[in-house]
């Protein structure tokens, strides 16, 4: 970073030509450029000069997708390149007075970089990098022993979700043999016949993993991986178990949407030791739950149904139980109907280890009831508890959420940082054009592009938290 000189209004938009500036001074893109050079050794010895080095061949790449296609990218080049050239010149970049097109793009793209195992040797340098970067941040602090697991806050929590990336939309999707939405001009459809359909979606479905500091756009990623249709959960928590091999206690939640809800998956992550923050499956917005209170219990619709349970505490007292939202309730039975009465209290929350090495979590409840005083009670958040109305146990980690969704002061950091998430997700791909990006008919360019986005949003938080929190203040 020490090579720019001026500081960046970071709170106001920064130009594309901005970004490229920071990015061509960024240790990740230089690392990234070195792989590619050595992979690329042959680049530029032609007879033909080349417009640029490998590295500016790259910075051309996430100009393309910045500006949303390669054409655009040209252009824009082409008119701001007597400003650029001299400053990727100071950056280290070789250039010549003429700006790279995207004929030059494609040929680098399809010669050098289309090469599965470089691609995955890019990302594994994005991942050890940007871990690093997140550590440099003070994202995973050195863990305290006295975790209040109840209480998270956006520190030592991975974020993940799942996205799609559309094939660009003059490229026609291969259904059997039928061929969709081709605009080809010349006759002769491009396909892209390697996307993943699935319902209405189609495309490249991605689960991209970040980390946070709880100030504004100080969120790096630190992992994007493909995912077949509806194993994007699987993958998230392929990437938090490695990462979790990586930074021990230093990473304590996972937050991820309500597709992290099956019992295998839930318990896999708690095993690891880490505590899941969801939304409950048959929630859509937070505050549904308000509706409940004093209603009739809803077994109606498919996936918005509570289950409900009889349910005897050690002292003997009978209870109709159900949960819904995530949470316990006391149901009222009025001539044989259930409705929704008190919540159960979440008081607190416990790792505990197991015989194995692996982890569990406990939840102390509290119950109150009007016969018999306050009912206190521990489960196991991966446990099982006895239904006295069904022969099979209810499993816990499907159906309890650690978090009330009710109690905002519990879990309204966590549930907000997830929902901040989702947000930033959105913004990440509005703001940097995917799925717009001509010429992009495959998963592997697709792969490419995300690649470059990665590294340049990356870089864009690194140079905003040096200048903002690294820089000493300069004496008068
Ligand atoms: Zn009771």
């Amino acid at each position: 970073m020490s090579g720019i000189t001026h500081r960046y209004d970071f709170d106001r938009h920064l130009a594309v030509a901005q970004r490229l500036e920071i990015l061509a001074w960024d240790v990740l893109f230089s690392l990234a450029a070195e792989t590619v050079k050595q992979a690329a050794a042959s680049y530029g010895t032609k007879t033909k000069k080349t417009a640029t080095d490998v590295k500016g061949m790259l910075i051309f790449g996430a100009a393309s997708v910045m500006y949303g296609s390669d054409r655009a990218a040209a252009a824009e080049l082409r008119y701001a390149w007597h400003r650029l050239a001299p400053m990727l010149r100071r950056a280290g970049v070789e250039v010549s007075d003429r700006a790279p097109d995207e004929a030059a793009w494609q040929y680098f793209r399809r010669t050098y970089l289309s090469d599965p195992d470089l691609v995955e040797q890019l990302w594994e340098l994005v991942r050890e990098t940007s871990l690093g970067m997140a550590l440099e941040m003070g994202i995973f602090p050195e863990p305290s022993t006295e975790h209040r697991w109840l209480h998270p806050d956006h520190l030592a929590t991975v974020y993940a979700d799942g996205t799609w990336v559309k094939p660009a939309s003059s490229v026609g999707i291969k259904r059997g043999r039928v061929v969709h939405k081709s605009r080809s001009t010349t006759g002769r459809p491009r396909l892209s016949d390697d996307v993943d359909t699935s319902g209405r979606n189609h495309g490249y479905q991605h689960t991209v993993i970040l980390a946070r500091r709880p100030e504004k756009r100080m969120q790096l990623i630190l992992d994007v991986r493909r995912a077949a249709p509806s194993r994007d959960v699987k993958v998230a928590i392929e990437s938090v178990l490695r990462l979790r091999s990586r930074l021990g206690d230093r990473l304590r939640h996972f937050a991820y949407d309500r597709a992290l809800s099956s019992h295998d998956d839930i318990t896999r992550v708690m095993r690891a030791g880490i505590l899941p923050l969801t939304k409950p499956g048959n929630v859509d917005a937070f505050d549904d739950w308000k509706q409940l209170k004093g209603r009739r219990i809803r077994l109606d619709r498919k996936q918005k149904k509570a289950i409900p349970f009889d349910y005897r505490f050690d002292d003997g007292c009978f209870h109709h139980l159900a949960i819904d939202a995530g949470m316990l309730w006391d149901m009222n039975n009025a001539g044989g109907v259930l409705y929704y009465g008190k919540r159960a209290e979440h008081r607190e929350i416990r790792r505990v280890d197991r015989a194995d090495g692996s982890y569990d979590f406990e939840i102390d409840m509290r119950l109150h009831c009007r016969r018999s005083g306050d009912h206190d009670f521990t489960w196991s958040l991966t446990g099982e508890v006895p239904r006295l109305n069904h022969r099979r146990p209810l499993r816990l980690a499907t159906h309890l959420r650690p978090f009330p969704i009710a109690e905002t002061k519990v879990s309204g950091p966590a549930l907000t940082v997830r929902q901040n998430a989702e947000s930033n997700f959105k913004r990440m791909k509005d703001f940097l054009g995917l799925g717009r990006r001509a010429r992009s008919f495959k998963a592997l360019d697709h792969e490419i592009d995300l690649l470059l986005v990665t590294i340049a949003h990356n870089a864009l938080v690194w140079a905003e938290y040096q200048q903002r929190y690294q820089e000493k203040p300069k004496a008068a």
